[in-house]
């Protein structure tokens, strides 16, 4: 029998809530096509509601927290998500069509930021500055007030584990517009706060269309600060959005990531690390591995090991937790498709591909990973964000060769460097243009402790780690005159 859709609601001060017209959006199981629930579709007006309500909180009973407490809150949420996680994982693998293993990870990364930041909120302190005879100086850091947090679709709790948690760490109010696409666990892990004990208001979570509630948001003259994760395009639009009120914006754009690959390299490390950059979440990552430059040298024994490997993988519905699962949406399917019959009218043939599980269902979003080899530099695939499990391979004679490869992309968000020597590793890492290096292992498992963002189209400003208290906090400058 078929199950009505579970209407999903809005989670304002500490309530659920519909949208103010009662419309919402169907959510559709990625993995078979079908529609399983409903979010609100909020405007204007919703948004706003949610902004009074976190000022309220920002004014009252939140802002009268102390650091300890803030902490201890944060630690008690950490330990509701851990006690949740399997209901988490199941619920962000069927909205986002992710392995479930990789709806685990995510849910426990979760966990990890609120623990971390838990354990950050009492350490953040300001400095005493020498200054003239007859004053003491001193800077002391303050939550900026109302955070606007505008999330992807790609891994939901993880994008707002990093931000919120450090946000709510150092007293701001939070308010959240997840991606259309992938609302549900947050809208869960709001409800999983206010029986952590945060008080109503703090933390609300505002489903909508980007062009409706995401704009809402960025536009909205009483939010303090705006962290987007997102794409290059709609990332401008919000930095120009924000800017109308002159509310400071951190960027984490997407990415072109490169891993370089020189003939000293210790080849069987690298391998499984080059394959799992571009399969973990079915490619839909921003610092997806997805181009890997090979020294001449060894291009084609690694691509030999490399079609081995893709050929192997398979893709099927997320409870199938197989390499992959299905893509996002139908619009990111075709989005992947239309990458892949451009670089077929191109002449680049496949090199190798995976295969998608026989009974998997015709109407899920399923791409099995593609590998394409000695792509030029000047081809789409090589400069564009495919945002799928798609890896290309380019060659290099040298380093400088290598260098300018990598950096010859409008992104820099990341890069992975393998090989034996230790003067180019550093070399390498001091050249590339981007906010993380990895020497011999590419995104060392995650780190919810290490500072992360891009550069030029990657994005600006820096989350994660204790780095990103400072995004979310302002500085201010006491001087007292005592003589
Ligand atoms: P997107 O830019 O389409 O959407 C991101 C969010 O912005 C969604 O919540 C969406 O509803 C909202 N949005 C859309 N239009 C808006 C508008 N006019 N005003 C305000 N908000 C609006 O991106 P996506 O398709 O959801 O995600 C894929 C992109 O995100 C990729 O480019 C990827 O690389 C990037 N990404 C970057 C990081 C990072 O940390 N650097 C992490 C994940 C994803």
């Amino acid at each position: 029998m078929l199950q009505a859709p579970q209407r999903y609601l809005n989670f304002i001060g500490n309530e659920l809530t519909p949208a103010d017209s009662g419309e919402t959006i169907a959510v559709v199981d990625p993995s078979n096509g079908e529609t399983f629930a409903s979010i609100p579709r909020s405007r204007a007006g919703d948004v706003g509601r949610a902004v009074h309500a976190a000022r309220g909180a920002f004014e009252g009973a939140w802002g009268r927290f102390s650091a300890m407490e803030r902490s201890r809150l944060l630690m008690r949420l950490a330990g509701l998500v851990d006690a949740h996680r399997e209901e988490l994982a199941q619920l962000e693998s069927r909205d986002t069509g992710k392995p479930l293993k990789q709806g685990r990870a995510d849910a426990q990364a979760l966990s990890r930021y609120f623990e971390y930041y838990a354990g950050a909120a009492d350490k953040l302190h300001g400095q005493t500055i020498p200054y003239q005879t007859g004053y003491t100086v001193l800077t002391v850091r303050e939550p900026h007030g109302v955070t606007g947090h505008i999330i992807p679709w790609n891994y939901p709790m993880q994008i707002f584990g990093r931000s919120v948690a450090a946000s709510l760490a150092v007293g701001n109010a939070c308010v959240v517009k997840p991606a259309e696409d992938a609302c549900l666990t947050l809208i869960r892990v709001a409800e999983l706060a206010a029986e952590a004990g945060l008080p109503a208001g703090a933390l609300n979570v505002v489903t909508g269309l980007g062009a409706e509630a995401g704009q809402a948001l960025a536009e909205h003259p009483d939010v303090d600060h705006l962290s987007f994760t997102g794409s290059p395009e709609t990332g401008r639009r919000v930095a120009q959005a924000g800017a109308q009120h002159h509310c400071p914006v951190t960027l984490e754009l997407g990415g072109k990531s490169p891993q370089i690959v020189f003939d000293d390299a210790d080849l069987q490390a690298a391998l499984p690390v080059l394959v799992n950059a571009i399969i973990q979440n079915g490619g839909q990552t921003c610092s997806a591995g997805s181009r890997v430059l090979i020294q001449r040298g060894i291009h084609d024994a690694l691509v030999e090991q490399l079609i081995e490997r893709f050929s192997a993988l398979r893709a099927g519905p997320a409870m199938a937790d197989l390499d992959l699962g299905p893509l996002v949406s139908r619009r990111q399917l075709q989005r992947v498709w239309d990458y892949l019959s451009d670089a077929q009218a191109s002449g680049l043939g496949f090199a190798a591909q995976g295969t998608v599980q026989d009974n998997a269902p015709s109407a899920g979003f399923y791409q099995a990973p593609v590998l394409l080899t000695r792509v030029p530099r000047d081809d789409r695939l090589f400069q564009e964000e495919i945002f799928g499990p798609v890896l290309v391979t380019t060659p290099f004679q040298d380093e400088h060769e290598a260098l300018a490869l990598a950096n010859g992309t409008r992104y820099g968000l990341v890069a992975g460097v393998w090989t034996r020597d230790g003067a180019r590793q550093m070399r390498m890492a001091r050249a590339i243009r981007g906010g993380q290096v990895f020497i011999n292992n590419y995104g060392a498992g995650g780190g919810v402790e290490l500072p992360f963002g891009g550069v030029r189209a990657s994005g600006h400003g820096r989350e994660k780690g204790f780095e990103a208290l400072y995004a979310f906090t302002n500085l201010k400058t006491i001087a007292i005159r005592h003589d």
